[in-house]
Protein backbone atom coordinates (compact mmCIF):
# COMPACT_ATOMS: atom_id res chain seq x y z
CA UNK A 1 0.00 0.00 0.00
CA UNK A 2 1.06 3.36 -0.79
CA UNK A 3 2.87 4.94 2.15
CA UNK A 4 0.21 8.00 1.95
CA UNK A 5 -3.24 5.99 2.21
CA UNK A 6 -1.48 4.09 5.03
CA UNK A 7 -0.07 5.99 7.22
CA UNK A 8 -2.61 9.99 6.43
CA UNK A 9 -5.70 8.50 8.42
CA UNK A 10 -2.83 7.65 11.30
CA UNK A 11 -1.87 11.44 11.35
CA UNK A 12 -5.65 12.40 11.18
CA UNK A 13 -6.36 10.46 14.21
CA UNK A 14 -3.30 12.41 16.26
CA UNK A 15 -4.10 15.82 14.74
CA UNK A 16 -7.80 15.49 15.59
CA UNK A 17 -7.26 13.97 19.00
CA UNK A 18 -4.54 16.81 19.27
CA UNK A 19 -6.93 19.57 18.56
CA UNK A 20 -10.13 18.15 20.61
CA UNK A 21 -7.53 18.04 23.63
CA UNK A 22 -6.70 21.97 23.42
CA UNK A 23 -10.87 22.83 22.00
CA UNK A 24 -9.60 23.46 18.11
CA UNK A 25 -11.52 22.15 15.54
CA UNK A 26 -10.36 19.90 12.61
CA UNK A 27 -11.24 21.89 10.01
CA UNK A 28 -11.46 21.70 6.45
CA UNK A 29 -8.17 23.83 5.68
CA UNK A 30 -6.16 21.72 8.44
CA UNK A 31 -7.45 18.13 6.75
CA UNK A 32 -6.43 20.18 3.42
CA UNK A 33 -3.02 21.14 4.92
CA UNK A 34 -2.26 17.07 6.71
CA UNK A 35 -2.94 16.00 3.19
CA UNK A 36 -0.52 18.05 1.39
CA UNK A 37 2.18 18.15 3.98
CA UNK A 38 1.83 14.06 3.27
CA UNK A 39 2.65 14.40 -0.39
CA UNK A 40 6.19 16.58 0.29
CA UNK A 41 9.26 13.87 0.22
CA UNK A 42 11.12 14.07 3.04
CA UNK A 43 12.12 17.60 4.87
CA UNK A 44 10.91 20.80 3.87
CA UNK A 45 10.86 24.11 5.19
CA UNK A 46 8.13 26.10 5.93
CA UNK A 47 8.97 27.97 3.28
CA UNK A 48 9.45 25.22 1.14
CA UNK A 49 5.99 24.31 2.01
CA UNK A 50 4.19 27.65 1.23
CA UNK A 51 6.39 27.87 -2.44
CA UNK A 52 4.47 24.19 -2.92
CA UNK A 53 0.98 25.14 -1.87
CA UNK A 54 1.06 28.54 -3.76
CA UNK A 55 1.87 26.56 -7.18
CA UNK A 56 -0.79 23.99 -6.15
CA UNK A 57 -4.23 25.35 -4.90
CA UNK A 58 -4.18 25.19 -1.52
CA UNK A 59 -4.40 28.24 0.01
CA UNK A 60 -3.17 28.79 4.17
CA UNK A 61 -2.19 32.02 5.21
CA UNK A 62 2.11 31.98 6.31
CA UNK A 63 0.68 32.37 10.16
CA UNK A 64 -1.92 29.65 9.96
CA UNK A 65 0.91 27.55 8.55
CA UNK A 66 3.39 28.41 11.01
CA UNK A 67 0.61 27.25 13.73
CA UNK A 68 -0.17 24.66 12.10
CA UNK A 69 3.38 23.04 11.34
CA UNK A 70 3.76 23.31 15.58
CA UNK A 71 0.52 21.84 16.10
CA UNK A 72 1.52 18.98 14.24
CA UNK A 73 4.62 18.74 16.05
CA UNK A 74 3.30 18.49 19.13
CA UNK A 75 0.75 15.99 17.81
CA UNK A 76 3.77 13.71 17.04
CA UNK A 77 2.62 14.02 13.12
CA UNK A 78 6.11 15.96 12.61
CA UNK A 79 9.78 15.96 13.99
CA UNK A 80 11.54 19.18 13.64
CA UNK A 81 15.66 19.51 12.99
CA UNK A 82 17.74 22.26 13.14
CA UNK A 83 20.74 21.45 9.99
CA UNK A 84 22.62 24.75 10.45
CA UNK A 85 20.62 26.67 7.83
CA UNK A 86 19.14 29.05 9.92
CA UNK A 87 15.60 27.69 9.40
CA UNK A 88 13.58 24.75 11.19
CA UNK A 89 13.12 21.71 8.49
CA UNK A 90 10.04 19.33 8.99
CA UNK A 91 9.77 15.79 7.88
CA UNK A 92 6.57 13.35 8.63
CA UNK A 93 7.30 11.02 11.67
CA UNK A 94 4.07 9.03 11.14
CA UNK A 95 4.93 5.26 10.37
CA UNK A 96 8.82 6.53 9.81
CA UNK A 97 11.87 4.69 11.18
CA UNK A 98 13.42 6.80 13.88
CA UNK A 99 17.21 8.14 11.89
CA UNK A 100 20.24 9.87 12.47
CA UNK A 101 20.90 13.02 10.04
CA UNK A 102 24.36 13.39 8.55
CA UNK A 103 24.64 16.86 7.58
CA UNK A 104 27.80 17.90 5.34
CA UNK A 105 28.76 21.09 6.07
CA UNK A 106 30.31 21.78 3.23
CA UNK A 107 27.25 20.71 1.12
CA UNK A 108 24.66 21.29 2.94
CA UNK A 109 23.63 17.49 2.01
CA UNK A 110 21.41 15.65 4.16
CA UNK A 111 21.70 11.75 4.73
CA UNK A 112 19.51 9.73 6.72
CA UNK A 113 21.09 6.68 8.52
CA UNK A 114 19.80 4.11 11.01
CA UNK A 115 22.25 2.09 13.25
CA UNK A 116 20.78 -1.00 15.38
CA UNK A 117 23.49 -0.43 17.89
CA UNK A 118 22.70 3.02 18.24
CA UNK A 119 19.21 2.52 18.95
CA UNK A 120 20.62 -0.70 21.49
CA UNK A 121 22.36 1.67 23.53
CA UNK A 122 19.95 4.49 24.09
CA UNK A 123 17.09 1.97 24.89
CA UNK A 124 19.88 0.43 27.46
CA UNK A 125 20.36 4.00 28.72
CA UNK A 126 17.23 4.80 29.20
CA UNK A 127 16.01 1.83 30.84
CA UNK A 128 19.06 2.44 33.47
CA UNK A 129 17.21 5.59 33.72
CA UNK A 130 13.76 4.66 34.47
CA UNK A 131 12.76 6.51 31.28
CA UNK A 132 10.71 5.63 27.97
CA UNK A 133 11.92 6.90 24.75
CA UNK A 134 9.27 8.02 22.52
CA UNK A 135 11.47 9.80 19.50
CA UNK A 136 14.62 10.93 19.35
CA UNK A 137 16.68 13.64 17.45
CA UNK A 138 20.36 13.28 17.05
CA UNK A 139 22.14 15.41 13.84
CA UNK A 140 26.03 15.09 13.29
CA UNK A 141 27.49 17.72 11.11
CA UNK A 142 30.39 17.09 9.30
CA UNK A 143 32.16 16.76 6.03
CA UNK A 144 31.35 13.61 3.95
CA UNK A 145 33.98 11.53 1.94
CA UNK A 146 35.16 13.19 -1.43
CA UNK A 147 34.12 16.77 -0.32
CA UNK A 148 36.98 18.81 0.70
ZN1 LIG B 1 17.30 24.34 4.73
ZN1 LIG C 1 15.05 12.83 8.47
Amino acid sequence: MEYKEKYLPAARGLYNDFLKKNKMFFTKERAQLLDFIFEQKGHFSADELMFEMQKGDVKVSRATLYRSLSQMVEAGILGESDFGHGHTHYEVTVGTKPHVHLICTETGDVKEVQSRKLEDALDDLAMKEGFRIKRYKIQLFGVSKGTR
